[in-house]
């Protein structure tokens, strides 16, 4: 293409500031388009990781749907700084519909194909015949799977060459509207819940071991605590801390709205006499959260961002979660042995303390000692 922004990745603090916020799947994707489809107007962009395509495509794009809330604060953002206009870009999650025509369609494809299955099956209820699709991905993360969703949802389906380690896959919709699959359930052992899980949801085909382990060491009491299950995905972290304090309320926070969504369902469906108690939230760790407002912050933090391996999240809902604990509130984690959790602890909070150990994982509790 031939425009050329400033595009920041977000969240902006973070201390991997090397990292671009577009990849050469986007830049292929926009030469592409350029070339060969520049009369399309009514574009529908799915999955931009930090708004490199929704920038560039401003003036003709309606829709951005995504299931990450950082996706869209970093559209939002990137909008704003370039000067471009953000009141014709509708922010969508992957259960909302675009609204208007649509001419294009846009799609980053995503690592797992359970979140394409559903995006595509999503499309195929609004697409008029004849629309193009086009995804683009690293040629690591696009196999036969992907072509088989894509035809199955779309329409015959191409491939392109790959260039600079990415391709791009066209499809012509052609297919009847379908329905998006249902969640992933399973039991939760030794209980009689079940856990449903949408297609985006970290660890949603069987319980995290991080998670299975962590469980040993939830807190107990019947006092009204305010908890929050930090970075909750399905949200098993927060409904077994439920049985073991009754009495608290318990706030979910999750960036992904499938994650926010699926939390919900399962409270809802396994302890549904205690959902007022809880909250249900998409944020970006604990931003806006009001300081000395918690007693514990429970958290198996996230290791990855988009692609990317980084720890700057487990940084930031450290931080985050030193504000908004009271004076002799607690943080509580699993992680990695090898991520050193515990110096990054100390660090912010001044103490640490091993709770318990296996050969992969460890667990951690930090107590806010003063303002
Ligand atoms: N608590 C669940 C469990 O134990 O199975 C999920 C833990 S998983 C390791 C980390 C979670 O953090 C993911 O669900 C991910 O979507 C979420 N996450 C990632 N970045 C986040 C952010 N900036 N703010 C809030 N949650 C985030």
């Amino acid at each position: 293409g031939n425009k050329s922004f400033l595009l920041a990745r977000f969240p902006l603090e973070q201390k991997t500031r090397s990292l671009q916020a577009w990849d050469s799947a986007d830049e292929y994707l926009i030469n592409y388009v350029e070339e060969h489809h520049s009369d399309l107007k009514n574009i529908v962009i799915i999955n931009d990781s930090f708004g490199a395509l929704s920038c560039y495509f401003n003036d003709k794009a309606n829709a951005l749907i995504s299931d990450s809330y950082i996706a869209h604060e970093a559209a939002r953002y990137n909008i704003e700084q370039n000067k471009l206009s953000a009141n014709n870009l509708d922010l969508l999650t992957c259960f909302d519909l675009p609204s208007g025509e649509v001419d294009l369609v846009l799609i980053k494809i995503p690592k797992n194909n359970g979140l394409l299955t559903h995006q595509l099956a999503k499309l195929s209820q609004i697409l008029k015949p004849g629309t193009l699709v086009i995804g683009a991905g690293k040629t690591k993360d696009i196999h036969n799977s992907t072509s088989k969703t894509f035809e199955k949802y779309i329409g015959e389906t191409k491939t392109s060459l790959a260039v600079k380690k990415s391709r791009l896959v066209f499809a012509s919709f052609e297919k009847q509207a379908q329905q998006t699959p249902d969640p992933i359930k399973w039991e939760l052992k030794n209980t009689d819940f079940i856990i449903n899980n949408h297609a985006n949801v970290f660890s949603r085909d069987s319980l995290d071991i991080g998670a299975r382990f962590f469980m040993n060491f939830l807190p107990q009491t019947k006092k009204i605590k305010n908890i929050v299950d930090l970075g909750c995905g399905n949200g098993v972290i927060g409904l077994t801390t439920l049985t073991k304090c009754p009495n608290s309320n318990i706030t979910f926070v999750d960036e992904s709205d499938m994650a926010i969504n699926s939390a919900g369902l399962n409270i809802q469906q396994n302890l549904g006499d205690k959902l007022d108690q809880c909250t249900f939230m998409q944020n970006d760790c604990m931003t806006g959260f009001e300081s000395e407002s918690q007693d514990i912050v429970l958290c198996n933090p996230p290791f990855h961002q988009q692609q990317a391996v980084t720890d700057h999240i487990a940084w930031q809902m450290f931080i985050d979660a030193r504000r908004v604990l009271r004076t002799g509130g607690e943080l509580r984690i699993i992680g990695n042995r090898h991520l050193d959790y515990h110096g990054k602890l100390e660090r912010i909070f001044g103490n640490c303390k091993l709770l318990g150990s296996n050969s992969r994982f460890v667990v951690l509790s930090s107590t806010k000692e003063d303002k």
